[in-house]
């Protein structure tokens, strides 16, 4: 059925060998993000025979989905937890990130040896306590644990304010980390793989947290494809419900469109166009590049997209299917749509 996502595990299973094989050789230990495929247990052990040291999932749900089909982690919460939620990862998680006392504590009364990586805020406006207060917070709340230990600091950059590495923010951490004793300094996500391949990455951070990169090859904060990794790994396709040539600016007064956006049209006189059954409730538009040379995505309402399709050499029809690679926002979102049918290739 259509629209529907191509998964392509076996190129993953290469970017994973690849990534975890340079990142091993520098005494990186790789963490294999799940988050994007919702803990999809075909992917986990992917990772995990690839070379993945921990699994790491954002959601309780896709850590608990792992666990029922038999992939034993060990498991890491890259969310904060909730502390409503710890009783639900209590039996399956053994690495929790924090970054409030409150939730360390709590986490040591209710989970047996819990190992805690406690994220420091280097700049990206995250998660973390800022870097120029972690000392005294993590130090404080070393005193009070009884069952559980921090044995590490960590940080996330790229991720919300799409901050870059730098010498400074790198160096924030190692600093943060020496003063409180830290045997391991975890860095994520993927946009730290920069830093590594020109060798600028702190020989003391021996831990990285990666999903973009093994999953689809590319690094959106850093705004490239990642040259010795695969991109396409995923693929996009969904069937055209209609075929016309209109003008390509719309008729009459522009107000706002369905998702409250006020669109802009270029005029480039009448073009073929093709809308297919997919919109924004599964995917987003601005993150589908069309397989077919010459087509070009135009605009998405909640059902609908339109492409315009007057430059594409082969002949199309009405039921008639186009395809796409996807970017991390658009994979995210087909991820997380019923209407999308998922298809892992091995
Ligand atoms: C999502 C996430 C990652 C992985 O990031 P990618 O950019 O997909 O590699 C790492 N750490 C945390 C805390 C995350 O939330």
């Amino acid at each position: 059925m259509f629209p529907r996502m191509i998964i392509d595990l076996s190129k993953i299973r290469r970017n994973i060998e690849k990534l975890s094989e340079k990142l091993g050789k520098s005494g990186i230990d790789m963490v294999g993000v799940t988050k994007l495929f919702m803990g999809e247990p075909a992917l986990a052990k992917a990772y995990l025979e690839a070379g993945a040291k921990i699994l790491a999932d954002s959601r309780h749900e896709n850590i608990t989905r792992m666990k029922n089909s038999g992939i034993e982690g060990p498991f890491m919460i890259i969310r904060i937890p909730p502390l409503s939620h710890i009783p639900m990862l209590k039996e399956t998680v053994e690495y929790y990130l924090v970054s409030e006392p409150e939730v360390a504590m709590r986490i040591d009364e209710e989970v047996k040896g819990a190992k805690m990586i406690y994220m420091v805020d280097v700049g990206d406006l995250r998660e973390g306590v800022m870097y120029y207060e972690a000392v005294e917070e993590i130090e404080k709340v070393k005193k009070t644990l009884k069952n559980s230990s921090i044995i590490g600091v960590g940080t996330n950059i790229g991720c919300f304010g799409g901050v870059l590495p730098t010498k400074e923010n790198l160096n924030r951490i190692v600093k943060v980390a020496k003063s409180v004793d830290a045997q391991v300094i975890s860095v994520g996500g993927t946009v730290y793989l920069i830093s590594f391949e020109k060798g600028e990455l702190p020989k003391e951070i021996n831990q990285m947290r990666i999903g973009e990169a093994a999953l689809l090859g590319t690094d959106v904060t850093g705004n490239r494809e990642i040259p010795y990794l695969e991109q396409g790994t995923v693929i996009f396709e969904a069937e055209i419900i209609e075929l016309k040539t209109k003008p390509s600016v719309p008729d009459g007064p522009i107000g706002y469109d369905s998702m409250g956006r006020k669109p802009i049209f270029e005029d480039k006189g009448k073009r073929l166009r093709a809308i297919i059954a997919a919109g924004e409730q599964d995917i987003n538009p601005s993150g589908l590049t069309p397989l077919d040379e010459g087509a070009e995505v135009i605009h998405s309402s909640s059902d609908h997209t339109i492409i315009d399709v007057t430059e594409v050499q082969r002949p199309l029809k009405v039921g008639d299917i186009l395809r796409f690679r996807m970017n991390y926002s658009a994979t995210l979102r087909a991820m997380t749509s019923p209407y999308v049918e998922k298809v892992w290739l091995e």
